[in-house]
């Protein structure tokens, strides 16, 4: 009942009786505004939701008439309310914590109308069994429900009950809609204060994480510390880390750590592209889907419950190396403070893994100088002993020309200075060869190119190698490939030491054979090879043999001492001239090298 009191004729001529009964309900309500301004101090002071939970629950009884008071409060995403009962109703346990959608009962009702209600639960415009269906069965008849919100922002709904019919008034009406605004400024601000503690408290985990991840130098070792250490501190359900390979574009499993750790192994590969961490990987955007069921891009896992996923780029010079990923089996699990926190430590994983890629190189780098300081040192040891052994010939037989002078046949003779011009042949190509050696590494090299004839070329080879007698020697030459171009000195060097080779790495025996013939694909060049009988040469050292100081180490081989430069002279003279050179072998059944040159005519 209301009255104007502006207008005289509506003035009530109370009886004494009357006049009591008001006077005590107006003293009444008295008590109650007080005992409302001290609850909204002890509000006030909370320091958390949980805190101001207890509050009501300590204290609402004093307030209100009735046997029952619950605070529905909205789920962050709006999609649901979780009920907090208040009151010590022992019953009121049953719905204690439990979520609604926010269409229903008449909580719901009040948060999307944010409107406020006094009503019979018999005569509820918006009925559920589950919510006013239980509250009838607790004995509870009438309700007043008014909306807990700041502005225009609802957080959801204050709910008073009373086993009585009709048992709120418009005074409870209002009583609980101050109340309401008490509790809804001091949610929100708990809730501001525990954001800004919370981000505090990841400021200071992004630091200890990072502080870790500067002294891991190990790439392996560093992406699985950050994993680890990102889902234990921050409690994430699974963490994982790709990695983004160079050539392939492939992203490998390269760090895990959380719930699903058993279920992909470590190395899995997934194409760029592929699910929302392939396309994290080909575009460098973070995703956030906080519902995965309404993300095209994602690729579910037979064994996944994911709901929640978010994935990050790790970047280098603005290069993507890697992905961050973590999935939750929870809907909308992850929020803009998530993202914030997971980009820092993206940068710091990249930073970090930049180092250690660093350190990596200059580690290798390191270990080739200290592998090549010791192949030179071998080289010089290799090339001594190399020059002193045709010197000691050389001087024994002509120590025993000078000796027997006048004493020897003339076959000896021959002999003797047959031994003496051979081993000076192996001399003076070592002497070649160690000094092109000094000339390429300058780029001192010079060539002189002319036309350059074939056979005369062959032939001045074969003169400077011994062949043995287990070895038989032949050589052809197609009529159209009489001449090349190149530089005679040179090519000469060349075929050289791949009939000394062919010679050294055949040590049964066999037939060595040159063949010189037209290119079938590039009729402006043509083809050398020497081949022969004897090793061969293993597959995965083929690509390698080019290089300086590449050996074969494995088999027979490793028996035959050399410096491991001879095909690498062959290489760049041939490259200077603008050729190409290569082996076919076969182990056990021969080799042959083969090489390509300009058409002279
Ligand atoms: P070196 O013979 O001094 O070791 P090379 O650069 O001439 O150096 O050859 C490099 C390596 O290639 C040799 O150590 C040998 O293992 C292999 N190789 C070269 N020619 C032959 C061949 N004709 N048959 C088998 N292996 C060969």
């Amino acid at each position: 009942m209301s009255t104007d009191w502006q207008n005289p004729e509506n003035l009530e001529f109370l009886s004494p009786e009357e006049m009591r009964s008001r006077l005590l309900e107006a003293q009444e309500f008295n008590v109650r505004v007080n005992t409302l301004s001290e609850l909204s101090l002890k509000i006030d002071a909370a320091q958390s939701r949980e805190e101001i939970l207890a509050v009501l629950k300590e204290d609402l009884k004093r307030l209100l008439e009735g046997e029952s008071a619950f605070l529905c409060l909205l789920s962050q995403n709006r999609t649901h309310y979780i009920v907090h009962a208040l009151s010590p109703l022992m019953d009121a346990i049953e719905i204690d914590h439990k979520h609604f959608a926010v269409d229903v009962g008449m909580p719901g009702w009040a948060i999307e109308n944010k409107a406020a209600i006094i009503v019979d639960i018999a005569s509820a415009p918006s009925f559920h069994p589950s919510l006013e269906g239980k509250l009838k069965d607790l004995g509870i008849s009438s309700l007043v429900i008014v909306p807990v919100r700041t502005w225009d922002d609802v957080i959801g709904v204050m709910v008073f009950g009373s086993s009585k019919g009709g048992a709120f008034s418009d005074p409870d009406l209002w009583l609980a809609q101050l109340l309401s605004l008490q509790i809804a400024i001091a949610l929100r601000h708990t809730g501001m204060m525990e954001k800004a503690q919370k981000r505090l408290a990841q400021i200071g985990l992004v630091n200890q994480i990072a502080g870790k991840l500067t002294t891991a130098l190990d790439v392996d070792e560093l992406l699985s510390a950050a994993s680890e250490a990102i889902q234990r501190n921050f409690n994430y359900f699974d963490v994982t880390i790709f990695s983004v390979e160079k050539d392939t574009k492939d992203m490998i499993l390269a760090a895990h750590a959380g719930n699903y750790i058993d279920f992909l192994p470590h190395g899995y590969r997934q194409q760029l592209g592929r699910g929302i961490i392939g396309w994290v990987a080909e575009h460098g955007q973070p995703v956030l889907a906080n519902d995965v069921t309404l993300d095209p891009r994602y690729m579910a896992y037979q064994y996944h419950n994911t709901n929640s996923e978010l994935a990050l780029p790790i970047l280098i010079n603005n290069e993507v190396v890697g992905v961050l990923n973590v999935e939750d089996t929870r809907l909308h699990a992850f929020d803009e403070t998530d993202v914030l926190v997971l980009e820092t430590l993206c940068d710091q994983i990249g930073s970090a893994m930049r180092n250690a890629k660093l350190f990596d190189e200059i580690k290798r780098s390191n270990q080739r100088l200290l592998e090549l300081d010791k192949l030179k040192t071998d080289f010089v040891g290799i090339v001594s002993h190399d020059f002193r052994t045709p010197l000691s010939t050389i001087m024994l037989a002509a120590k025993s020309l000078l000796r027997k002078e006048d004493t020897l046949k003339p076959e000896r003779l021959r002999e003797y200075l047959g031994i003496i011009v051979d081993q000076a042949g192996k001399l003076s190509t070592l002497a070649e060869d160690t000094l092109s050696i000094a000339k390429i590494e300058a780029g001192q090299l010079n060539y002189q190119f002319k036309i350059v004839n074939v056979e005369s070329v062959i032939q001045e080879a074969l003169t400077m190698v011994k062949i043995s007698s287990r070895h038989t020697f032949t050589s052809t030459v197609d009529l159209n490939c009489s001449y090349v171009r190149g530089d005679q000195n040179k090519l000469r060097q060349v075929l050289q030491n791949l009939i000394s080779n062919a010679v050294k790495y055949s040590p049964a025996g066999g037939a060595i054979t040159v063949t010189v013939v037209s290119h079938d694909q590039q009729p402006d060049e043509v083809l050398f090879s020497v081949s022969d009988q004897g090793l061969g040469i293993p597959t995965e050292y083929m690509g390698k043999l080019f290089q300086k100081y590449s050996r074969v180490d494995a088999g027979e081989a490793v028996k035959i001492k050399g410096t491991g430069l001879g095909l690498w002279i062959c290489r760049e003279i041939i490259k200077a001239h603008g050729g190409r050179i290569w082996v076919d072998s076969e182990v056990g059944k021969g080799s042959s090298f083969r090489f390509s040159l300009k058409r002279g005519n």
